[in-house]
């Protein structure tokens, strides 16, 4: 037997679970489930993709377990289990990104506040801490040997071998006393813990069975229904925030719920979610994709992006279809027809139900923008074919209102009669385009400029030819045309009569510019330097120069 010590993040966050006061303790039952709901699918993934494993897969299920003598409660599933190493690694550790944020934010909140943020953040296995005051876990991994895994949660644990353990996993807690005033309800109830896996884990699809009584015949305690299969006018909004924190890992309502079924040749079932707040890792590069493949109802796979492209990546949920082998493969799903017409169905729907929260619910829409409008603009380059329907739902921060972003459609209908363009530009910050020269005549004329200062607006900026016969103009390239006819006249005749003026400024200037002119964009500046129409803005500049080129 080994005595190991847990990572001091994983230390925190125990002792945050032993010493609290947070009300909904019931919730522990409910990772732990959702944890042994994983392990099955797991299980059956794998053995649907290696024929060679040794695994009983004939009656795969969760088991809850209560001892009134003994004061334990033991969820056990016979699903993929955990090697040793994965014991120390996933139990022993918090690799969770955020984990260290969430951590500081708890320190600096007070109280009450603080315990509200423990719901948020996902408390998976550790939950357990909250009720019991030592846990056993017991695994085998089907190509491993058993371990068992002890902890009282303070700091340390122990490891050991264990011979003859049955395949799968089981949790046991060593329950700490009721007590209505610290939230503990009595966990050996077994009327208590229908009742949570009833509110928390009903559309869990494996059968979660329970003994009511002492030595009686366990019963399945769950309906099995997949929600997305029941009719829906029946599901409340309460079970599909559930279902969602089960697909997503994210303890926030979601903000928008979308249901989609397709019939006829390909048949199939949806249903995705919009999540309320985007993850601290939305744009890292390996970041996963968040809808889950199923076949018939059987979990097929997690993170498809055959099903959703990369810049709806935040996208949570499940698509059940009727008419694919369970045995699929990536690459047959990336050379379906029927799967890629799924997948432009969701995107349509997605950008839809977007637009319809601009509708209907604009404060809705707000957030989504504010959270993930980032990644959206990513589709105005990878997905020409809904360039439209994006630019639709984009909004920008604009020279009209400091406070407030404008779509598109709303500059359109603020634009000047014979305006022929969008005009906007591009820096690192706000403030530094508004104190650019290169807004003050387009100010002084009454334009609005878009204000563009996402790392990906320097990109689209340049491959998205327009929005409904408007062309974006960016006020830092070229000539931006704002005359009238009589005003061209008047600064050709200028021009003329600065002839020798500029003459001699370029001979002067010659290493530094291409050119020299009179501008009518300036008011209070003397002097302006403008890219060429086909030059690089400065900030792609900066850009390309930072990567090297
Ligand atoms: P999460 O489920 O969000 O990953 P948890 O703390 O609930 O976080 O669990 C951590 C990890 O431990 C899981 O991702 C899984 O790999 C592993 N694990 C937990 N419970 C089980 C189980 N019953 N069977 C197999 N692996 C498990
Ligand atoms: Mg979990």
């Amino acid at each position: 037997m080994e005595t190991l010590e847990f990572q001091s993040e994983a230390r925190q966050l125990l002792r945050l679970m032993i010493h609290s006061v947070y009300s909904n303790k019931d919730t522990f039952l409910r990772e732990l489930v959702s944890n042994a709901s994983d392990a099955l699918d797991k299980l059956r993934l794998e053995t649907f993709r290696d024929k060679d494993l040794v695994a009983d897969t004939s009656d795969l299920h969760v088991a809850v377990e209560v001892d009134r003598e003994a004061r334990t409660l033991t969820v056990r599933d016979n699903g993929i289990g955990m090697t040793r190493d994965e014991v120390i690694g996933l139990i022993g550790t918090i690799a969770k990104s955020g984990t260290a944020e969430f951590l500081q934010k708890l320190k600096e909140s007070k109280d009450a506040a603080s315990q509200d943020l423990i719901g948020q953040f996902g408390i998976g296995f550790y939950s357990s801490f909250m009720v019991a005051d030592k846990v056993t876990l017991v695994t085998r991994h089907p190509r491993a040997e058993g371990v068992r895994w002890e902890s009282t949660g303070e700091g340390t644990y122990t490891i050991e071998d264990v011979a003859d353990a049955p395949q799968g996993t089981s949790v046991t807690l060593h329950l700490k006393p009721a007590d209505p005033e610290d939230h503990l309800a009595d966990y050996t109830s077994t009327a208590k813990i229908t009742e949570i896996v009833k509110r928390y884990a009903d559309f869990i699809t494996w059968p979660i069975r329970l003994a009511k009584e002492d030595g009686a015949e366990p019963t399945t305690i769950n309906s099995r229904k997949a929600l997305w299969a029941r009719p829906a006018s029946e599901v409340t909004e309460d079970e599909y925030a559930e279902f969602y924190r089960h697909v997503s890992h994210d303890w926030n309502k979601p903000l928008e719920t979308i249901r989609m079924h397709g019939e006829g040749v390909f048949e199939y079932q949806a249903l995705l979610f919009i999540p309320s707040q985007a993850p601290l890792d939305l744009f890292m590069r390996e970041r996963k994709r968040g809808v889950q493949l199923y076949v018939k109802r059987v979990f097929i796979m997690d993170d498809c992006e055959e099903l959703m492209p990369e810049y709806l990546r935040f996208v949570k949920g499940v698509v059940d279809a009727q008419d694919l082998s369970l045995n699929v493969s990536r690459e047959l799903l990336q050379q379906d027809r029927q799967i890629q017409l799924v997948r432009r169905r969701l995107v349509k729907k997605v950008l839809s139900t977007v637009k319809g929260l601009m509708a209907d619910k604009p404060e809705s829409y707000e957030t989504f923008w504010r959270e993930f409008g980032g990644a959206v603009k990513e589709g105005l380059l990878s997905d020409p074919d809904n360039r439209d329907a994006i630019l639709d739902i984009a909004s920008f921060a604009s020279t009209a209102d400091a406070g407030k972003p404008t779509t598109l459609a709303a500059y359109v209908e603020r634009m000047k009669d014979d305006q022929q363009h969008v005009y906007y530009m591009t820096g690192d910050s706000r403030a530094t385009v508004e104190n650019s020269p290169h807004l003050e005549a387009l100010r002084a004329k009454g334009f609005e400029v878009l204000i563009l200062t996402d790392p990906i607006d320097e990109m689209w900026v340049d491959a998205v030819p327009g929005y409904r016969g408007k062309t974006f103009q960016s006020i830092a390239k070229g000539q931006v045309d704002l005359e009238t006819e009589e005003e061209k006249a008047r600064a050709q005749e200028r021009q003329k009569d600065f002839a020798d003026f500029l003459e001699w400024m370029s001979t002067t200037l010659t290493d530094r510019v291409k050119e020299v002119r009179l501008s009518s964009r300036l008011t209070t500046s003397p002097a302006c330097v403008v890219g060429d129409a086909h030059d690089l803005t400065p900030t792609l500049e900066k850009m390309y120069r930072a990567m090297g080129q």
